[in-house]
């Protein structure tokens, strides 16, 4: 690991003034400290923003706020979050470990980097961590690799299982910048990968994310979030299925549906939304609404058996909520 200079600032404002090229800010560290003894990122300056007042999980009018340093540990143990909106209580549930979702924050879940093998090891090519040195992966391992939203200079998948979930809730971004605060939807603030893959979103130098809301959807208590992956003690999607089904009398009323693992960002799938809206709830219904999910999918040598896993995740996670056969 490279010399860097540390600092844990008290204020947003000093976090802030402390900010400069080359700095990062560090959460739980569960990404950014692995990173940095790979020499993948390599700051000169590490300020720790555990001391700043971004913590807190309420409900009000305006939806469910979530501090950006809330641990993934306790929003996934907070009865509001079961109750109101067990599909993001049941992505972080399945995410990593006990251990690490006791140290991650939920900021820095949101921020963390992608998992693909090459990004993460310094001696092979990749766009996304040194632009123009190629891709290694389209011609290598890509067995985990997205097939929605690649680029000829990126295929490696959007890592975070909440960020699925938080999708489909039309979840609001808070960030707090040198130019003051904004807010952003989360599903428009990352960026496909196009052909500048190392720039992942639209976080500006040096901004903080302070937080989100999700917005008030009562009939989200009829959610889940479903994980297809290699092993079960912890791992990253395969393919991953975040719905929630709004059912009258055996009849859907609405639907949101977004998909992990297989996209380069967090994929919301409206067009199955639609194609579910005023249906009866049946697994005909899901069948027929979810045969184009994959459609535009570009495949690689390792992956070609994720449109049809992904068509299966989402009948299966859609058929654990509502089946009035
Ligand atoms: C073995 C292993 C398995 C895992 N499995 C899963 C999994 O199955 N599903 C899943 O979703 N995740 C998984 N993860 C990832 C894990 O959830 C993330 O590492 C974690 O959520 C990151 O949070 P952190 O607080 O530790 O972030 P940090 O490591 O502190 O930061 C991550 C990044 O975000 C930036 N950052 C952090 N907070 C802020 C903020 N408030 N504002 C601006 N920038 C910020 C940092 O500068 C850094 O770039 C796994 C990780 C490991 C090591
Ligand atoms: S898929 Fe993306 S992250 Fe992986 S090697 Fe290629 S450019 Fe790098």
């Amino acid at each position: 690991m490279r010399p860097y200079e540390f600092a844990a600032p008290r204020s947003l404002r000093e976090a802030l003034d402390r900010a400069g090229d080359g700095s990062a800010y560090l959460a739980g560290g569960t990404t950014l400290v692995d990173l940095m003894k790979l020499e993948v990122l390599t700051p000169s300056r590490v300020l720790d923003i555990n001391r700043l007042p971004l913590h807190g999980i309420t409900l009000d009018d305006q939806g469910l706020h979530i501090g950006a340093l809330e641990r993934m540990s306790d929003v996934t143990e907070h009865p509001l979050v079961r109750e109101r909106y067990p599909v993001i209580s049941r992505a972080l549930d399945l995410s990593a470990s006990q251990q690490l979702r006791n140290m991650a924050s939920m900021g820095g879940n949101l921020l963390q980097r992608t998992r693909c093998g090459y990004f993460r090891d310094v001696s092979t090519p990749c766009n996304r961590r040194e632009p123009g040195s190629g891709c290694a992966a389209l011609d290598g391992v890509n067995r985990h690799h997205a097939i929605l939203g690649t680029s000829d200079s990126c295929a490696a998948t959007h890592p975070s299982d909440v960020a699925v979930a938080l999708v489909a809730l039309d979840t609001v971004l808070h960030l707090h910048g040198p130019e003051g605060a904004r807010t952003v939807p989360l599903d428009t603030f990352y960026r496909l990968p196009g052909d500048t893959p190392h720039i992942e979103n639209r976080l500006r130098p040096n901004e903080l994310v302070t937080g989100f809301t999700v917005p008030p959807l009562g009939w989200a208590t009829r959610s889940t979030y479903l994980k297809i992956r290699d092993r079960q003690s912890y791992d990253f999607a395969l393919a991953s299925a975040a719905v929630a089904l709004h059912l009258r009398g055996g009849h859907i009323v609405a639907a949101r549906v977004a998909a992990g693992g297989v996209g380069t960002r967090p994929w919301r799938l409206t067009g199955v939304e639609a194609a579910l809206a005023d249906r009866p709830a049946t697994p005909a219904t899901y069948q027929s609404a979810t045969a184009h999910a994959a459609d535009g999918a570009r495949t690689l040598s390792g992956n070609a058996f994720k449109p049809e896993l992904l068509r299966r995740t989402l009948v299966r996670a859609l058929t654990s909520l509502g089946d009035a056969r």
